[in-house]
């Protein structure tokens, strides 16, 4: 259906030395999807509850259980797939992809694979998303549903594993897997990428996308391709469980192909394990080929049936998505692509600056706020806006002290880390703390009479032209006042004196 829009290369436009081999990357993500309950049986989703507590005789694979489809699983397969602008097929079906795992208690994983006649829930979409502040598409092969495992608990005794415990809470979690073309070029593109698809994701309701939790879960296809072209064998990179380990394995594992091809030798196509602590990659296990997992249709359920009128109520109801968000920043409220982009990229961010905004109208002095001082000490903390007490109307409060002339700037950068930390009141801290800016001319000019008399030195140096030695006394009244002199009116007392 669907024709992606030309796509850019990660070379195009931009100089470059000629590369003997570039990186072709290709990602399968797997993501949890917000259900209440599993895929294929009552059992409710929640993380944290005891093992083995959220099971039944279908997510235990108990002989004569019988699965049932999860219709809101299904409604956001869908929604996704036409999110990604996916063809979305009348019909697919559910396979059952067969190997032996303990993590697994049917030995096979209900799943859609791609026969010929069988396609999976939505194929060939794209996403649109911004890389080193360029456009940039990514082709996306298919998205699909399909059960998680349970989960292996490895227990070591000095060293070495000693027994293995299985939890099967998470068996038959819904997932939806996407897939994408190997069109990314580098590991930073990579996690451009996918901090697009996860903002997509959370704006859609589809998932929380969290990687450090597990409710995303990236694997990565790793080749070089020569500079005539020509493909290099591949290797499938897992484990990585941060957008950060992401883009260091994959740099770490380009790295490694091209290191090994230098020295005359071979890439293997095989499966490699992303080790965080020794920050590489190792060699776990040959990979499989598709017909070892000897895929059929899963008879015991029924297919999934799209109706065209279906796909186009999803169309339409679909939310603002990150792209016609930042567009809509830049055109509406006059922020710069850039800040947009740094906004509309976590969705709790852009739902913060909505509601601020309501309450305040200068949207760009709140842009400036949050894309600088809030980012910077969301990022230390390592947390999303919605996770500290921050709130807009904090934030508001703030600023509007300083429309106010009631604290300068500086004061206000310096009582955020508290908002953010503690969620304190601004006025309360301004009050209790002394804070409030001295405008009162009286005042300041005996301060800055003060600062004169004390420099004569500066007072010299100003008036031979160097306008530095304003700047230094200005400073010298902001520290007499512990930040609290307003600065714009000690510029023009100090200047009105040195008659400049
Ligand atoms: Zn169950
Ligand atoms: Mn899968």
């Amino acid at each position: 259906m669907a024709k992606g829009p030309a796509l850019v290369s990660a070379t195009a436009g931009r100089a470059r030395e000629p590369i003997a081999a570039e990186p072709v990357i290709g990602l399968e993500i797997h993501v949890q999807l917000l259900t209440a309950s599993k895929m294929f049986c009552g059992c409710a989703v929640a993380f944290g509850a005891p093992p083995n507590t959220l099971i039944c005789p279908v997510c235990l694979g108990l002989p004569g259980a019988l699965p049932v489809t999860n219709g809101r699983a299904v409604a956001l397969g869908l929604r996704t797939a036409v999110a990604l602008r996916c063809a979305l097929a009348p019909e697919s079906r559910f396979h059952r992809k067969n190997y032996y795992y303990p993590d697994l208690p049917k030995n096979f994983q209900i799943s859609q694979y791609q026969y010929m006649d069988h396609p999976p829930l939505g194929s060939d979409g794209w996403l649109e998303f911004t890389a080193e502040g360029a456009p940039r598409a990514v082709r996306i092969g298919r998205v699909h549903l399909e059960e998680d495992t349970g989960k292996l608990l490895h227990v070591e005794r000095e060293g070495a594993v000693s027994h293995t415990l299985i939890d099967y809470n998470r068996s038959g979690v819904p997932l939806m897997e996407i897939v994408t073309q190997p069109d990314l070029r580098s590991p930073a593109e990579a996690r451009e990428f996918l901090i697009a698809l996860r903002a997509m994701l959370q704006y859609l309701r589809v998932s929380s996308g969290r990687m450090e939790e597990g409710t995303m879960r990236v694997d990565a296809n790793v080749s070089l391709r020569g500079a005539d072209g020509a493909a290099g064998t591949r290797t499938e990179v897992k484990n990585m469980n941060s957008l950060r380990a992401v883009e260091r394995a994959l740099a770490f594992e380009a790295a490694r192909q091209a290191d090994l091809l230098a020295a005359g030798g071979t890439v293997t196509q095989e499966t490699r394990h992303w080790d965080e602590r020794r920050q590489l990659t190792f060699a776990s296990r040959v990979k499989e080929e598709a017909q070892d997992y000897r895929y059929f249709p899963e008879p015991d359920l029924i297919p999934i049936t799209v109706e065209q009128a279906e796909v186009e109520r999803v169309r339409q109801t679909l939310p603002e998505l990150p792209a016609q968000k930042a567009t809509r920043y830049v055109s509406a409220l006059g922020l710069s692509a850039y800040d947009a982009d740094l906004i509309v990229r976590r969705p709790p961010f852009a739902a913060f600056f909505e509601r601020a905004l309501a309450l305040y109208p200068n949207a760009k002095a709140l842009a400036n706020w949050l894309t600088g001082d809030v980012a910077g000490l969301l990022n230390a903390e390592d947390k999303e806006v919605d996770e500290t007490p921050l709130r807009p109307e904090g934030l508001v409060a703030l600023l509007r002290l300083i429309d106010e002339g009631r604290i300068s700037g500086r004061i206000a950068k310096d009582l955020l880390p508290e908002l953010v930390r503690g969620g304190a009141d601004p006025s309360a801290l301004v009050a209790a703390r002394g804070l409030e800016q001295i405008s009162d001319a009286a005042d300041l000019t005996r301060l800055v009479e003060q600062a004169l008399a004390a420099h004569p030195g500066a007072v010299e140096e100003f008036r031979k032209g160097k306008s530095r030695a304003l700047t230094f006394l200005v400073g010298q009244v902001m520290k007499e006042t512990r930040g609290r002199a307003n600065p714009d009116l000690v510029n023009r007392l100090l200047r009105e004196r040195l008659g400049g």
